[in-house]
């Protein structure tokens, strides 16, 4: 074998007697450093290469692996095979027959594109290629060790190709010794094949290991949702395709296909939990929530609902290329896919569990729907009151304030939060105050009703004075809310509940940018972390007294990473020292200071509206964190005794 690339001298003396020290580097290398990033493990070989049969118009792939994939990973396919010429092309890096042009970058329709995967995992294996393009002509067969080519000859035809990946990372031990436990990496491949068979019902999968069967699905016939169903339910556990809820929904921004699980269905993980875009499986931690979020009075805390959802948007609104693996998307509007999803979702089960407080209250969550191309202009103060938790959509305060004038019919001072077992009631009693109160009309949602709804003085209750204020009428007189101690407040406990339960919601940067610290912030931040983490920052350190920021909560607008962390250092400081604060409290009064939005800044009716919605779903809703009043009231009482009515 050639001598380790590693050892490859990097300088070199120069005429002068000078030391060049930067050079190329040799292919080899560099295909071997990309297999770091694409070839992460056995199952990343698993999923590349099936994707390549996919590509090629597979109808049938068979999975053979020996030692959970370290010793052999063999995927054969009956797809549209390759000449000669093209075989060996495609092992080369960036050699890829499905792009050629930056254009054909911005529409990606097939899975792969980079052209590193063949060059990649033939750089860490034994490889072998065979494949051919009929039955009648030589089919072709090429090997290749670390990279180079140790054999080529023809073969007896086929039509398909088959790879086999022997020996993975074998000259690369360090790589090899980080590989898991065998049982971990069959997982890790089992998912992966699991979740592209669940994508291609019409292409048929097995999966053999060590001679044992583990998988085999034939390739589903009938027509596209009903092969879905008919798939899902032979390769998960989740019963007939009869019971799954059934999701069918497009506008011309968002199609949303799939299928739901009914609620007594759910389960304690995330196991079960699928989102594909544009036929790629994706991680979105955000739009997963989206999906939760709809199912929310319907299961109690910690249930994870079933679903498979199928989005189909325009290449041009998503970004596919972030990752090299591939399984992280971006979208030019991830708060309108949002919303969107949310609303879609809730529908679907609105309409099949025929419960009033899906079917009737629901769409109005569409109000959160933010299309970027048409939407009116936003304001820097016009996210806020949004926040990273979406507003919980419909609101008792619709049109009329009945939950105000519960609130201060001088019951209780402190709501708690619905219990499982009065969500039913609480359900209920949000239906009819909607079917009470003037409601938008159900159709109503997406842009034109949003700029309806931003117009002040639509519903005529809420008044906003000197951009400071918000008041509002209760049968019992009138209430003035501060904004910024109310918005604090709500705030707060969010920002509590994401320190307590580790769920705040993070949208991962295009870019991870890093952030250099004074040594002290830095020494802060750093015992900091896992509480960030938290919150939705996705940070680490980064040599120094840098760190590297890969996502920030779902809330944070691109660009402000820098001015938020170094804020909510500062604040924290400052309440260290001040209010001796310590810890979660501190880090959560902080960030709530830090995000609030000020006095001054103009409301529109429909964030006023969520301000206050927000507001009342607090433990507190009366006090800020530091215990000042978010608001005052003047009864009728009290006004008739100032103007002397009698
Ligand atoms: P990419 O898939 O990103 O184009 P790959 O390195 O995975 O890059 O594959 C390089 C090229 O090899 C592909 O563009 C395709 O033309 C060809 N190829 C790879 N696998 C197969 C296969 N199973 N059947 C037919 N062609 C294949
Ligand atoms: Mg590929």
């Amino acid at each position: 074998m050639n001598a380790p690339v590693e050892q490859t001298d990097i300088s070199e003396t120069t005429e002068g007697g000078g030391v060049d020290r930067i050079r190329l580097m040799p292919l080899a290398l560099a295909n071997k450093i990309a297999a770091g990033e694409v070839v992460q493990r056995p199952a990343s070989a698993v999923k590349e290469l099936i994707e390549n049969a996919l590509d090629a118009g597979a109808t049938r792939i068979d999975v053979a692996l020996q030692h959970a994939g370290s010793t052999l990973i063999q995927i054969t396919d009956n797809g549209a095979g390759m000449s000669e010429s093209d075989a060996r092309m495609a092992v080369k890096r960036h050699a890829t027959s499905k792009i050629h042009s930056i254009e054909d970058l911005e529409c990606i329709m097939t899975l792969g594109f980079r052209g590193e995967a063949l060059a990649s995992i033939a750089s860490v294996s034994q490889f072998e290629m065979r494949t051919g393009m009929d039955d009648e002509h030589p089919a072709f067969l090429l090997r290749l060790e670390g990279g180079e080519e140790v054999d080529a000859h023809p073969a007896p035809p086929l039509k398909g190709t088959s790879v086999s990946v022997r020996n993975l990372y074998f000259n690369v031990p360090a790589r090899r010794n980080f590989l898991k436990r065998p049982q971990t990496e069959l997982k890790h491949i089992l998912d992966a094949v699991q979740v592209l068979s669940l994508a291609h019902p019409e292409v048929a999968f097995t999966i053999e290991h060590d001679g044992n069967m583990l998988l085999s699905v034939d390739a589903e016939a009938e027509d596209h949702t009903d092969a879905t169903a008919a798939r899902l339910s032979a390769v998960l556990p989740i019963g007939a395709p009869e019971n799954l809820i059934r999701v069918e929904e497009s506008t011309s921004y968002l199609a949303v296909n799939g299928f739901l699980g009914h609620p007594d269905m759910a389960r304690r993980t995330r196991g079960l939990q699928f989102l594909f875009v544009n036929g790629r499986w994706v991680k979105n931690r955000y739009l997963e929530h989206a999906v939760h979020a709809a199912y929310e009075y319907l299961l109690p805390e910690g249930a994870y609902p079933f679903f498979a959802l199928f989005l189909d948007i325009d290449s041009r609104h998503v970004d596919v290329n972030v990752h090299p693996t591939k399984s992280e998307v971006k979208f030019d509007d991830e708060r309108g896919v949002y919303g969107m999803l949310r609303a879609v979702v809730g529908k679907a089960l609105g309409t099949t569990l025929g419960s009033p407080d899906f079917s009737r209250a629901k769409p109005l969550s569409g109000l959160d729907l933010r299309f970027s191309p048409d939407s009116t202009p936003r304001t820097a103060s016009d996210e806020h009151p949004g926040r990273g938790l979406p507003s919980a959509g419909n609101s008792p305060l619709q049109g009329g304030n009945p939950g105000l004038d519960a609130l201060f019919s001088g019951a209780t001072e402190s709501r708690p939060l619905p219990s499982p077992d009065r969500v039913a009631d609480a359900s209920r009693s949000l239906y009819e105050a909607a079917q009470r109160t003037e409601t938008l009309p159900a159709g109503s949602v997406g842009p034109a009703a949003s700029k309806a709804a931003s117009g002040l003085g639509e519903e005529g209750l809420l008044w906003q004075l000197h951009d400071t204020y918000i008041l509002t009428q209760i049968l019992s007189g009138l209430v003035i809310i501060d904004q910024q101690m109310a918005h604090e407040r709500i705030l707060y406990e969010q920002a509590k509940a994401c320190l307590k339960d580790g769920f705040g919601l993070s949208q991962q940067l295009l870019f991870p940018r890093t952030i250099e610290f004074s040594a002290s912030e830095y020494v802060l931040l750093e015992g900091l972390m896992p509480d960030l983490a938290k919150l939705g920052f996705d940070i680490e350190p980064f040599g120094g007294n840098s760190v590297i920021v890969r996502g920030v909560p779902a809330d944070i607008s691109a660009g402000d990473e820098r001015s938020v962390l170094d804020e909510i250092v500062d604040q924290y400081r400052a309440f260290e020292r001040v209010e001796r604060l310590n810890g979660r409290q501190n880090l959560a009064r902080s960030v709530a200071r830090r995000g609030a939005v000020r006095a001054g800044i103009p409301l529109s009716a429909r964030e006023m509206r969520s301000l206050i919605d927000q507001l009342f779903q607090c433990d507190s809703p009366y006090v800020s964190p530091d215990g000042r009043p978010t608001m005052i009231r003047m009864s009728g009482n009290e006004l008739r005794e100032r103007f002397d009515r009698k």
